[in-house]
C-alpha cells in the first residue's frame, strides 16, 4: 500500500521539479514507505531551527535533516538585536546563544558616533548543532551527504540513496533567481585573540569612518571576550565579487590600527548575502513545486540580508501547522514567504534609493542620516516592523541622496495607474 509518494502532491498540477526514482525498482518510488514524516534538506540554520521546534512542540512529527556538511549549522555565527525577536522566541532560542551584549552597541560615522541600548547577541553553529543533536535521534540526523535532487515528498543524496517522506523542505540556503533583483552585502571577518585585554565591551555594528570603496563600506567589531574579537569589513555594493584576500589585507590594516598589540589570528569568515531591490515573489516561488524555509524561501531581511529572525519565526510556524504533508506545507510556506516579502515593500525601496540614487562613495551618508533618529524606530526598522510613523519620519526631510535620482526612483516604484474609465471597464465585463 503506497504510503506517501505522490500523496497530497503539489498545490497545483505541475511537473516535479526532478525525476527521481529508486535503484533498483522498476518506476517511480510512489509506493515506497515513508521515512519520515518532514525531511529537512540541508540542514543549516533555517532547517536546525525547524527541527529544535517540532522535536520539543511536536514531538510526534519524525524529522529527518540532511547535510553536506559534518555539523549542523556548519560553521557560523549568527547575530541579531533582542528587539528582532519576541519574547517567547527570545526564550526558546536562549540555548543557541554564545554571546550577548546587554550594554546595547556602538555606530560610528565621519559625523558623529553614537550608543543605542537595544541588546544584541550572537549564536554559534556549534550551539545549534548540540541543540540538534540533543533532541533528534541519531538516525535522523544525516551528515557528510550531499543531495543531488529533491521533489515535494523525496529526497536522492550521493550515491543513489532515496528517503521518502510526507514533506520535504528544501533549506539548502541562497539560490540565484531571475526573478528577485539584487544588490549584495559582502564581507570578510577574521577573529582574534589579543595578548591583553582589548579594552572593547559593546559591538560597533558599523564603523563607517573607513575609506569608502566598492559601495558602502564599514567595519564590524565583535568583542566575544576580553580578548577576543571578530572584525569584519563590509561593502554593500552591486556585484557579489568578493575578493577575499584582498579584504582580509583591509581587516589586517583596521586590526593594526585598534593598537591591540599583539594578535593571535584565528578563523575567518566571508559572506555574500543579498540585499533586496525589487522581485516577484510569486513567479520565484513558481519556479518549482518543493516547499522552502530559510534563504531558499527568500525570508531574509530585506536591508541587512540577515535571516536569523525570520528563520525563528518560520519555526514557530511550522510547529503551528495542522497538516504537514507536501500540499499544505507547501501552501503555508509560501503564503508566508509571498505576504512577508510584500508587506517589506518600502525597504526594498529605501535599497533602491541607496543604490541607485546615492553614489557608491556617497551611499554611507543614508546610513549616517537614519542613524540620528530614534532608538526606537531603528529598532521597528531593523525588525522589518516600522509603522506609518517611522515610514513618513524616514522618507521626510532633506534626503541624503541625490534629490532628482530620489523622485526618479520614486515615480519608477508608484504602481502604474490605470486610466481606463470606470464606464468603459463595466462595458467591458
Ligand atoms: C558568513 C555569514 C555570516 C552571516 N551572519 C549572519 C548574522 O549574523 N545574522 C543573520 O541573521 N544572518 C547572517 N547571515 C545570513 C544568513 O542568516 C545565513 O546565511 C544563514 O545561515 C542562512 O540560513 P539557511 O538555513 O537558509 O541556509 P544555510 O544556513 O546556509 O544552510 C544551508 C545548508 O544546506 C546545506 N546544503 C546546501 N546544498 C546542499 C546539498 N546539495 N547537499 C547537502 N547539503 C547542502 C549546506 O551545507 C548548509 O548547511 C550570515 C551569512 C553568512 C554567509
Amino acid at each position: 500500500m503506497c504510503q506517501a509518494g505522490g500523496r497530497g502532491g503539489p498545490p497545483r498540477p505541475r511537473p516535479l521539479a526532478v525525476n527521481i526514482s529508486t535503484p533498483g525498482a522498476t518506476g517511480p518510488t510512489s509506493c515506497r514507505v515513508r521515512d519520515f514524516d518532514i525531511i529537512l534538506a540541508g540542514g543549516g540554520l533555517a532547517a536546525g531551527l525547524i527541527a529544535m521546534r517540532l522535536a520539543d512542540v511536536r514531538p510526534g512529527i519524525s524529522v529527518a535533516i540532511i547535510d553536506g556538511g559534518e555539523r549542523i549549522g556548519g560553521d557560523h555565527i549568527w547575530s541579531r538585536f533582542d528587539s528582532d525577536l519576541r519574547g517567547p522566541q527570545l526564550k526558546w532560542t536562549q540555548e543557541l546563544y554564545a554571546h550577548r551584549w546587554q550594554d546595547g552597541y556602538d555606530v560610528r560615522f565621519p559625523a558623529y558616533s553614537r550608543t543605542l541600548s537595544t541588546p544584541y547577541a550572537s549564536v554559534r553553529s556549534e550551539r545549534l548543532d548540540a541543540a540538534v543533536r540533543a533532541r533528534l535521534p541519531a538516525e535522523a540526523i544525516i551528515t557528510g551527504r550531499r543531495i543531488d535532487a529533491v521533489t515535494p515528498t523525496l529526497v536522492r543524496m550521493d550515491g543513489g540513496d532515496v528517503l521518502q517522506a510526507g514533506a520535504v523542505i528544501d533549506c539548502r540556503g541562497q539560490r540565484s533567481s531571475p526573478h528577485l533583483k539584487l544588490a549584495w552585502q559582502k564581507f570578510v571577518g577574521l577573529e582574534l585573540e589579543t595578548a591583553r585585554p582589548h579594552g572593547i565591551t559593546r559591538p560597533v555594528i558599523m564603523d563607517a569612518r573607513v575609506d569608502q570603496l566598492d559601495g558602502y563600506r564599514f567595519v564590524y567589531v565583535l568583542p566575544f571576550s576580553e580578548t577576543g574579537l571578530l572584525v569584519e569589513d563590509t561593502y554593500y555594493s552591486d556585484g557579489p565579487d568578493l575578493s577575499e584576500q584582498q579584504v582580509l589585507a583591509r581587516v589586517r590594516d583596521y586590526v593594526a590600527g585598534m593598537g591591540l598589540g599583539d594578535v593571535t589570528e584565528g578563523r575567518t569568515e566571508s559572506g555574500v548575502l543579498p540585499i533586496a531591490l525589487d522581485g516577484d515573489i510569486e513567479a520565484y516561488w513558481a519556479e518549482d513545486d518543493v516547499p522552502k524555509a530559510g534563504m531558499a524561501a527568500a525570508l531574509f531581511n530585506p536591508i541587512t540580508g540577515y535571516s536569523f529572525a525570520d528563520a525563528v519565526a518560520t519555526a514557530d510556524m511550522v510547529k503551528s501547522l495542522s497538516r504537514v504533508d507536501a500540499a499544505p506545507l507547501y501552501r503555508s510556506l509560501r503564503d508566508h514567504s509571498v505576504s512577508t516579502w510584500k508587506e517589506r515593500g518600502f525597504y526594498r525601496l529605501l535599497n533602491r534609493m541607496m543604490f541607485e540614487a546615492a553614489t557608491p562613495q556617497g551611499r554611507y551618508r543614508t546610513l549616517q542620516h537614519f542613524y540620528r533618529m530614534d532608538e526606537d524606530l531603528v529598532e521597528r526598522f531593523y525588525a522589518a516592523q516600522s509603522t506609518a510613523a517611522d515610514k513618513a519620519r524616514i522618507l521626510s526631510g532633506k534626503p541624503p541622496v541625490s534629490l532628482p535620482k530620489a523622485v526618479g526612483v520614486l515615480s519608477r516604484s508608484i504602481p502604474k495607474i490605470s486610466w481606463r474609465p470606470r464606464w468603459r471597464a463595466r462595458e467591458e465585463e
